[in-house]
């Protein structure tokens, strides 16, 4: 019999998003004529930028001939992205990251999730709640996560509740744990962490033994200049902390896949004999034996987003969105709902009105506006009570929804 790994067993269904789809195509079906607003998926929709077609365009030219084809790549990534990461979202910055500390993958959902691999399976993870599933679930598959409890919440994970009463920052924890998960500007309540707050956890790291992993997927939506680009801005965080970034949601690669992890040499962690390791030499080793890189078209397309060309229509690209997320904002709030994120961030994180719950707000939305959002739910209890829009929709869309929900209350 194939015995087959019983963590799998333990990972609870998700429905989320496939439950919103079936709510959608019921009443796409029943209303065919109705123009719906997508603004849950947290998919972006601007196309890739000219400077990364061009780019991946000569790169598709190169695998083209033989004289200038490419087989497969370093494991690391190519010199010539991990060179341009390094100088431009780092060393231009006053930062201290080489490009041997940077590893391109192929998103930061494959990192954040293959991370726990190089870390005990004993050891205690801290996530906030609401959260970016796969945190908790890749934890699960590895078996450091418990059972599921009735609250929504798995034993031995400890949750750090992020709420309105806290401003969505979380307490420092309380059990001590060995990984903690911070993502900033966060999906999907859409806070940023300002310097002085995020050194907080440096210091609790440090002087807990305490690994951060540090997921800025949203990085490029940060426009407050106290609020920091890289935890790496931060000193003592080569020591604590491993950082994840993607071209995701920064230029629009959910389809093409890039996307880049940091582990400074200065991090180490201890063997089960008390030896000191760099984990540097351990990510190395995982990806080299895992992994065979993201594609050259990809890493050159990637590459293209650090030319002046790149950067500028990047930056137009984010502030398009931007526009919508202050938009919405504005709107909702003038029509009296508490709407938080928006700022720094493409996510909204909408209060639901009087006492109704996130999925009773979704379906309002749904039937009376046409509007998908994502229930707050689905992230985690915390999340009860609140609704996720995205800032991803084109102007016209999102004008049209802030009409729509402001006229409806
Ligand atoms: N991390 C967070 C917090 C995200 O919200 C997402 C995507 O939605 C990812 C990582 C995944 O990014 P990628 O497309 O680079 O895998």
């Amino acid at each position: 019999m194939i015995k087959i790994n019983d963590n799998f067993t333990r990972l609870s269904a998700s429905y989320l998003f496939s439950d919103i789809a079936r709510k959608v195509s019921e009443f796409t079906a029943a209303h065919p004529d109705t123009s719906v607003i997508r603004m849950g998926i947290g998919d972006v929709t601007r196309p890739i930028c000219p400077a990364a077609i061009d780019a991946m365009h000569q790169a598709v030219e190169h695998e083209a001939r033989s004289e200038t084809f490419c087989g497969y790549g370093p494991e690391q990534g190519y010199g010539f992205l991990r060179q341009a990461i390094a100088e431009h979202d780092y060393r231009q910055h006053g930062i201290d990251i080489d490009s041997d500390e940077i590893f391109i993958s192929d998103g930061a959902k494959s990192d954040t999730g293959n991370i726990g691999d190089i870390l005990s399976t004993g050891c205690k993870v801290a996530v906030t709640d609401p959260v970016y599933p796969v945190y908790v679930d890749t934890n699960v598959m590895a078996g450091r996560a418990g059972a599921l409890r009735p609250d929504g919440r798995r034993d031995n994970i400890e949750y750090l509740t992020c709420t309105e009463d806290n401003g969505f920052i979380p307490d420092l924890p309380r059990t001590s744990p060995d990984i903690i998960y911070l993502c900033y500007p966060n999906n999907p309540t859409g806070t940023a962490l300002t310097r002085s707050q995020l050194a907080v956890w440096i210091d609790y790291a440090l002087s807990h033994g305490s690994l951060l992993l540090f997921d800025s997927a949203y990085e490029a939506y940060i426009t407050d200049s106290d609020v920091p680009h890289s935890i790496y801005e931060i000193s003592g965080a080569r020591e604590c902390a491993i950082e994840f970034r993607s071209f995701s949601k920064t230029a629009g690669f959910t389809g093409v896949r890039c996307g880049y992890t940091v582990v400074p040499r200065s991090l180490t962690g201890i063997s089960s004999s008390g030896e000191r390791i760099p984990l540097h030499t351990l990510w190395l080793r995982r990806q080299s034996t895992k992994f065979n890189g993201a594609s050259y078209i990809s890493q050159r397309a990637a590459e293209a987003l650090y030319t002046p060309q790149g950067r500028k229509q990047v930056t137009d690209t984010i502030s398009y969105y931007a526009e919508n997320a202050a938009l919405l904002r504005q709107s909702l709030s003038n029509a009296g709902l508490s709407v938080y994120g928006g700022i720094n961030s493409p996510y909204l994180w909408v209060k639901t009105p009087g006492a109704a719950s996130s999925w009773d707000f979704f379906n309002t939305l749904l039937h009376r506006c046409h509007i998908v959002g994502t229930p707050g739910s689905g992230f985690g209890p915390s999340g009860e009570g609140y609704l996720r829009l995205t800032a991803f929709s084109s102007h016209e869309a999102t004008a049209e929804a802030a009409r729509r929900i402001t006229s409806m209350l």
